[in-house]
């Protein structure tokens, strides 16, 4: 089907939640390329919003894929699946113990994190259920995690909205301290507020965060969806601040781009979730755990974390570069391979990710004008060198154009 077909037919019969999309449709991709209908090639510097963490067309994972699929795609958890008991193993040992339960997505990641929060505490029959979230978060779009996304845009619709969740400054240590009362029960952040505009957690703020975790009796939820699984170059965004939370919730990169979600709880929090008090259709399945599996399997071989550090490091030196050059890039930040480049609002982020379209490559656009960066990890220093000669062009012309 052409693009102008499929948008005829997504114009009259997909709900409007997306508005009007780019119009590109991507027919296949290998490595960190994607290519569409005309046949034009882009690099990805998006990857389904940190999602292909191995690109396209990974061997490894599209045999895995393959396998599964030919032996058995779906069982129900009522019986024993192999492939999600071993993505268990894996993903607690990497996470240095506990459980896991997997569901199929971040928002049903951080719904389960809160519903275990919740039960926790009320097994010990205290009154404690509030739970503190931080302004410029995202956490999802279910009514929970819509709740505990502190963005006034997207709750105003579906107030009211389930009770217990109060919002802080981010990085305001001190705004935590004075949020707890009796009631609260835990604390969940991002150690990088990723759609937010990959705003960094300071050192003091997440360590912080733990310390008034313990003195307070609370619950550390880290919302891993968009910084788990070697996004920043460790396994877990959280190594990056040396804290060990209680709960981390996992999606995005782990299924390398088959929907997979994970809640993992530590210590006494990995006992609450007890028969019938959480449950999944879909979570957990053969296929998803098998993709989950590839994914870290890949990951964990010599080398390939040094690579995203390497390749990381090389990418934001090369934003930091251009920031010298130009006035109207205002910041750049990230860790590893998740990095934001803050812009002056009289340049629209969104005209530069248009620009770098049509230049072949894919970019996005988060909150505070951000351009995100946070392509596939196996993305090479060759390609990154691509893009940064890409983005040099459109500042350069844009300069030119606005006379800044
Ligand atoms: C994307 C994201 C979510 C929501 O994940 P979905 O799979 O879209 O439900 C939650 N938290 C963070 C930090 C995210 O980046």
């Amino acid at each position: 089907m052409t693009l102008q077909e499929t948008i005829k037919l997504d114009e009259m019969y997909y709900m409007n939640t997306f508005g009007s999309r780019t119009p590109v449709q991507f027919t296949h991709g290998e490595g960190s390329v994607l290519y569409d209908t005309n046949g034009k090639a882009y690099l990805d510097f998006l990857a389904g919003i940190a999602v292909n963490s191995l690109g396209y067309g990974h061997p490894t994972l599209v045999k895995a894929i393959k396998d599964q699929a030919e032996q058995l795609l779906h069982c129900s958890n009522l019986f024993y699946i192999e492939s999600q008991a071993k993505l268990a193993k894996l993903l607690s040992d990497l996470n240095n113990g506990g459980r896991v339960f997997f569901c199929n997505s971040g928002a049903e990641a951080n719904e389960a994190a809160i519903k275990l929060v919740r039960k926790y505490f009320s097994d010990q029959n205290l009154h404690k259920y509030e739970i503190l979230t931080t302004y410029n978060s995202f956490h999802g779009r279910t009514l929970a995690t819509l709740a505990a996304t502190g963005q006034e845009k997207y709750q105003k619709p579906f107030l009211p909205m389930p009770e217990g969740f109060k919002y802080m400054p981010y990085n305001d240590l001190d705004a935590a301290k004075a949020s707890v009362t009796p009631e609260t029960a835990a604390i969940m952040v991002e150690v990088i507020q990723g759609e937010g505009g990959v705003i960094e957690g300071t050192q003091e703020y997440i360590k912080g965060l733990q310390d008034l975790c313990k003195e307070e009796n609370l619950l550390l939820v880290i919302d891993e969806v968009q910084t788990g699984i070697a996004r920043t170059g460790k396994w877990f965004g959280y190594e990056n601040y040396g804290i060990d939370p209680d709960i981390i919730t996992l999606a995005k990169g782990l299924g390398g781009g088959i929907p997979i979600g994970a809640v993992m709880a530590k210590g006494k929090a990995a006992d609450v979730l007890t028969p019938g008090s959480h449950g999944s259709t879909f979570g957990g399945n053969p296929l998803s755990c098998s993709a989950g599996l590839a994914v870290v399997e890949t990951l964990q071989k010599a080398g390939f974390m040094d690579k995203v550090l390497s390749n990381g490091q090389y990418l934001k030196e090369g934003l930091k570069k251009l920031q010298q050059q130009f006035s109207f890039i205002k910041d750049v930040r990230g860790i590893g391979l998740i990095i934001g480049m803050e812009l002056d609002i009289k340049i629209p982020g969104k005209q530069i990710v248009g620009l770098a379209l049509e230049k072949g490559f894919v970019i996005n656009c988060a909150g505070n004008n951000t351009l995100r960066f946070v392509p596939p990890l196996i993305i090479k220093e060759e390609e990154i060198q691509k893009l940064l000669e890409a983005l040099s062009e459109i500042f350069t012309q844009k300069r030119k154009e606005d006379t800044l």
